[in-house]
């Protein structure tokens, strides 16, 4: 049986070709993409047809030692990091993924969901397959071994035809380095120019930066793209139905707001979605704006500058609050908001405070700052959120908790300011938020945590239950 934790895979990924240090390059690249995933991580690299491969649980710069990355030789290199889940996580289940294909090794990284892994990966078994993971990523190396076709781009797009869900995923075949999404290009995946004669591909464009690669494109989505030293990108072919639905988790939260995501910086799409909030959801008699740092600074300064009400640095976070930790005193309230967050006394004693975040999930965060705030003296709370109320889960790769536990998907934005204590609760509209990341009319984005419209019918629940029918609309 499939473990809980295969389903949740928010994962960044890199591949790199025509570099003499190419497994530095994709370790530098997974550094700038750890936000994305801190579980595990993995880097493979070929050195004349010959593979080299370290994975381990922990931060990038604790797997990859100087002596390692010496150890990972060659002109190609993919990496992979790995979201941390609740379930349990084994070495095993740590990419890149290597298969013998065709009687040669080649390495596999994907980022995003598979929604018919269990049938495929049933059908495959009863076939005969032998899986040595409980990723549902290994399915797509089992079908291209089953392709009947012996060139490699096309046995992927066998795989690739065959499944679905959202992936954006990187298979590297000696120093061919092949590039490709899902049809409804879900999750980001954009290619880079090296200096000389070589390519990066990554999840988001901050891993470009750091090596001081150029932003060419993105991957379109349903495309397949190869990449090989000193020539252009080599568009393969495309999936027959593509229709984009691009998350826009990605731009209210998930990527780095320096990353160029969806066309925009995600920086940008973030102070505008905060300006549309303003404009929304409007604080009257507000005397400061405060961000909840670090994921809602963008939309904050985007509210305060909208609003003319001045942005304050009202609450600080600690950047190195660890996953665990001992609770010293159970007298200590709210000990464990206290530890990430901490007010600032003089900028929000005695005032009118507009704090904006990004997103209210299980509705912790929210309730623990009101009380942080209200402790530290200001005169009243209004909360207000640059996404809309998220009601249902992300069956596309984002680490979201069942509907029950979305503090949205059964009160209003009343009952939640109730809940917690604001004097005002307010979220930004679904058409709001789609105008502002998408910079136009909002199409061609997945918004399906936010309206349950899901672009892929959610064939298998991460219960296992089978659902017959298609799509909530
Ligand atoms: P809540 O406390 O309501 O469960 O979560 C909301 C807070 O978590 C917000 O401050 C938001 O920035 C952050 N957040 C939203 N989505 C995610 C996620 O997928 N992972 C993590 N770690 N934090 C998230
Ligand atoms: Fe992104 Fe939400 Fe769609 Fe998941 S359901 S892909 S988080 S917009
Ligand atoms: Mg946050």
């Amino acid at each position: 049986m499939t473990p809980k934790s295969s389903w949740r895979e928010e994962c960044g990924v890199v591949g790199v070709v025509g570099h003499p240090r190419a497994s530095q390059l994709a370790y530098l690249g997974l550094y700038a993409l750890q936000h994305r995933g801190q579980e595990a991580a993995g880097i493979a690299s070929f050195d004349r047809g010959q593979l080299h491969d370290h994975r381990q649980l922990g931060l990038v710069n604790d797997v990859f030692t100087r002596e390692v990355l010496d150890g990972l030789i060659g002109d190609s290199a993919i990496g992979h990091n790995r979201y941390s889940t609740t379930g349990s996580t084994v070495l095993p289940n740590v990419q890149p993924l290597l298969a013998k294909l065709r009687g040669r090794i080649v390495a596999l990284a994907h980022n995003g969901n598979l929604v018919n892994a269990r049938m495929v990966r049933e059908e495959l078994e009863a076939g005969g397959s032998i899986f040595q993971t409980s990723m549902d990523s290994e399915i797509i190396l089992h079908l291209m071994a089953r392709s009947r076709h012996e060139e490699v781009p096309r046995a992927l797009r066998d795989g690739l035809d065959r499944v679905h869900g959202a992936y954006s995923m990187l298979l590297l075949d000696g120093d061919e380095l092949y590039a490709g999404k899902d049809p409804h290009g879900i999750r980001p995946l954009c290619i880079g120019r090296l200096a000389d004669e070589g390519w990066i591909v990554a999840s988001e464009s901050c891993a470009l930066d750091i090596v001081g690669a150029r932003f060419e494109r993105e991957v379109e989505p349903g495309e397949l793209v190869r990449l090989r030293a000193g020539e252009e990108p080599e568009h393969l072919d495309s999936s027959a139905d593509t229709a984009p639905a691009r998350c826009v988790f990605e731009s209210i939260y998930f990527s780095r707001p320096d990353s160029r995501i969806w066309g925009r910086s995600a920086g940008e799409a973030r102070v505008d979605l905060g300006r549309r909030l303003a404009q929304e959801m409007p604080a009257p008699g507000g005397e400061v704006v405060i961000s909840v740092p670090d994921s809602s600074n963008a939309a904050a300064l985007g509210f305060s500058m909208e609003s003319g009400i001045p942005y304050g640095f009202g609450l600080i976070r600690n950047h190195y609050v660890g996953r665990t930790f001992i609770d010293p005193s159970p007298d200590i309230r709210d000990f464990s908001a206290r530890v990430k967050y901490n007010a600032v006394d003089e900028v929000v004693r005695g005032r009118s405070v507009v704090v904006v975040d990004d997103s209210i999930v299980r509705g912790t965060t929210v309730r623990k700052l009101v009380r942080m705030l209200r402790a530290a003296g200001a005169k009243e709370v209004h909360f207000r959120v640059s996404s809309a109320p998220i009601v249902s889960p992300c069956f596309y790769g984002i680490d979201t908790p069942t509907e029950e536990e979305l503090v949205a998907s059964s009160r209003s934005a009343n009952e939640i300011g109730r809940l917690v204590g604001a004097d005002t609760l307010g979220y930004l509209s679904i058409e709001g938020m789609l105008e502002s990341v998408g910079g136009g009319d909002g199409s061609g984005f997945c918004s399906a945590c936010f309206d349950r419209s899901y672009p892929i019918a959610i064939l298998e629940r991460p219960d296992k239950t089978v659902l017959e029918s298609g799509p909530r609309s």
